[in-house]
């Protein structure tokens, strides 16, 4: 059997061990320190706009800090994109909040702004002005942020941008995260860099920053001994896993390159399939890192579904995955609302992620061109 190829693996540059060496040298073996204050300095950097970062222990921690500095309390209504990972929805649970899921749009396959509206206006009529909105950018795919940022100020609104999977796609030029009142990022495994686990809150001053370090270091007052006024959390970046993140830092671009290169090469395998959509920018307004290059198979046309590709491929040690099932359709979200046509229904349905790690070597792309040719040439 030849080796797995992977849907997205870990990818050092080579600088990750040189910060790490360093931490261990200076006995900086702790939830602070240089490497973290460094990383820090270089998301703040990287993203611009003058926004502030917080790193955190995952992207999901800032997205609870998120929420609780948006004030989302027991009782309140949050809006949340359906079709996501389930880190996206889970965080609203822990504040006693509830999840209203959104459907998506053809185009970006992110939260429609329209169905967004027609929510908002649903649950105000009901008597609840929701309390928050997360939009997702999908693998990297830029939401239609514009519209959705139109809705938001227009009901007065927090937004609050799960940028996980975006770490260096743009919207009209501005990198993903700073378009909302918040923003998070992750640095899991597989994510576009990695620090092994591990997230950051993306703030709009240093105000909001600080808070969110005081509530991820268990709300410590300032006083000698240990005094506390309201419930602190445990959510802080070690400085050894910073360490990698300053590392993987040097070589994000790099990496962004090599995934919209894998982009390019699905891009060109499909060109004359008829019934094989992929996931790309609709216009120049949209830069994605390509995280995960995706597709819609229409079985009526190619004939094949995607478990059809993905059994297939999977014989050949080729590792792909279903989009991520919608969270209303989840059995824990059960009771929550849903606004929407089933778009995202639908996409979860025809739609397959494909291997786009930026490891990925030339054989390893055509050992998945044969393996999908297969398919196509039946
Ligand atoms: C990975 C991911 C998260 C969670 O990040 P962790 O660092 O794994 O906690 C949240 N939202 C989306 C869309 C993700 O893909």
């Amino acid at each position: 059997m030849k080796d797995k190829i992977w849907l997205s693996s870990p990818h050092m540059g080579g600088g990750e061990q040189k910060y790490v060496q360093e931490a261990f040298d200076t006995n900086w073996v702790a939830p602070l320190g240089p490497n973290v204050n460094g990383f820090e300095a270089d998301l703040e950097n990287y993203i611009g706009k003058e926004t502030k970062v917080a790193c955190l222990a995952s992207g999901t921690s800032a997205l609870h800090l998120a929420l609780i500095l948006s004030d989302v309390t027991y009782g309140d209504e949050v809006l949340c994109q359906s079709i996501t990972f389930s880190a996206s929805a889970n965080p609203i649970v822990y504040q006693g909040a509830k999840p209203v899921f959104i459907d998506s749009e053809y185009e970006t396959w992110n939260m429609c702004p329209k169905v967004l509206e027609e929510a908002i206006e649903d649950r105000i009529s009901k008597g609840k002005k929701p309390k928050a909105i997360i939009v997702v950018h999908l693998y990297g795919m830029p939401a239609k942020m514009n519209e959705i940022m139109s809705v938001a100020r227009k009901y007065d609104i927090t937004l609050i941008e799960d940028a996980a999977e975006a770490l260096g796609s743009k919207y009209k030029k501005n990198k993903c995260g700073t378009f909302g009142d918040f923003g998070i990022l992750s640095f899991n495994g597989n994510k576009i860099i990695t620090t092994s686990g591990g997230g950051a809150l993306v703030c709009k001053n240093n105000k909001e920053k600080e808070k969110a370090i005081f509530l991820a270091t268990q709300a410590r007052d300032n006083a000698p001994h240990y005094q506390h006024s309201e419930i602190g959390y445990n959510y802080r970046m070690s400085n050894i896993t910073a360490g990698i993140g300053r590392g993987q830092m040097e070589v994000l671009d790099e990496h962004i390159n090599y995934r919209r290169a894998n982009h390019k090469f699905y891009k060109d395998l499909f060109l004359n399939v008829e019934g094989i959509t992929l996931l790309t920018e609709p216009n120049d307004d949209y830069y994605s890192n390509h995280w995960l290059t995706s597709i819609i198979i229409d079985e009526k046309i190619t004939g094949f579904n995607r478990e059809d590709l993905r059994l297939i491929m999977l014989e050949d040690n080729i590792e792909t995955r279903p989009l991520w099932k919608p969270m209303h359709l989840q059995p824990v979200f059960k009771d929550c609302s849903y606004y929407g046509s089933n778009i995202s229904e639908k996409l979860f349905k025809d739609g397959l992620c494909l291997p786009s790690g930026s490891n990925l070597t030339d054989a390893d792309r055509e050992r998945i061109k044969l393996s999908i040719n297969k398919l196509l040439e039946k």
